[in-house]
């Protein structure tokens, strides 16, 4: 397919089964353009020389390729992220996460000098750069097993100027011996056998499920919370919109109070947090 201007090579993809807003982002990346450029150059030709990589473009992302690997960025939360295979795209469900955590930040815990924040599974980083780019005097770190996650990570804080502690390791053991003032994590969360994971199957499976029920890794973080939390402090993670129930039980069984849970933006319960009381031990 060759097209002869950037209206038509925009039809061709919309034709060949691509929604118009991938096909505008995807042409937009190849010509170096943003989508207004593309809306008001419509009938401008398309550079002959940049066809064979916009349709290359295209035909990954009909194979099912997320449009933020074929970009190599995301935005969430308002910062501009780049994303690789080696991590989870961030999710607009995620925000809901953040914004817990920036809540409990800007209120209850303002008192904290510098509160000590741990992000555990952090990935790109999503969630840890975008706390730390809203609450500056939060002082982040971030965990994560895989180092090809931990060096998009790094890039990313780097490239943003928003300084993390980045630790390789399993959940809790790189901050052995520790305590902080809020813990957040979006966790491998999809049952092992759930049909969705086929439709995500560019993204890393360690990073969306942990087999069997899709609880283990949620149970491994809440079993580690009392050696780690401070008095008062909070444990906020993201769920399956309907394992609520299951993690709410999970984190009173674990001796956390105040337990609640909040909805994405698509009306789902998404997060579970709880809080640690010493004093009540
Ligand atoms: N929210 C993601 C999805 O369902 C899964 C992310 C996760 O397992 N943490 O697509």
């Amino acid at each position: 397919m060759s097209a002869a201007t950037v209206d038509a090579a925009l039809a061709g993809a919309r034709g060949a089964g691509l929604d118009r807003l991938d096909a505008q982002l995807l042409l937009g990346a190849v010509l170096g353009r943003d989508r207004s450029w593309l809306i008001a150059h419509g009938d401008d030709a398309m550079p002959a020389d940049r066809a064979a990589d916009f349709d290359a473009l295209v035909a990954r992302r009909l194979a099912g390729e997320p449009v933020a690997y074929l970009l190599g960025r995301k935005d969430f939360h308002g910062l501009a992220l780049q994303v690789s295979p080696a991590v989870l795209v961030p999710r607009p469900d995620t925000e809901t996460l953040v914004d817990w955590a920036l809540e409990l930040l800007g209120g209850e815990l303002a008192g904290t000098g510098a509160p000590q924040v741990l992000d555990l599974g952090t990935g790109s980083g999503a969630i840890a750069l975008a706390i730390k780019h809203r609450c500056p005097r939060a002082d982040l770190s971030a965990v994560d097993t895989s180092p090809d996650a931990l060096a998009v990570a790094a890039g990313n804080a780097s490239a943003l100027g928003l300084p993390l502690a980045l630790l390789r390791g399993h959940w809790w053991a790189p901050v052995a011996g520790r305590r902080f003032d809020l813990v957040v994590s979006n966790p491998p969360y999809i049952a092992g056998d759930d049909h969705h994971l086929d439709a995500l199957r560019h993204e890393p499976r360690l990073a969306l499920t942990p087999g069997g029920d899709g609880l283990d890794s949620l149970r491994e973080i809440i079993a580690g919370a009392s050696a780690h939390l401070r008095d008062g402090s909070w444990l906020l993670l993201e769920h399956g919109h309907d394992q609520a129930r299951e993690v709410q039980a999970l984190l009173a069984a674990a001796g956390l109070c105040d337990v609640a849970t909040r909805r994405d933006l698509g009306g789902h319960e998404r997060c579970t947090g709880g809080r640690w009381r010493q004093a009540t031990r």
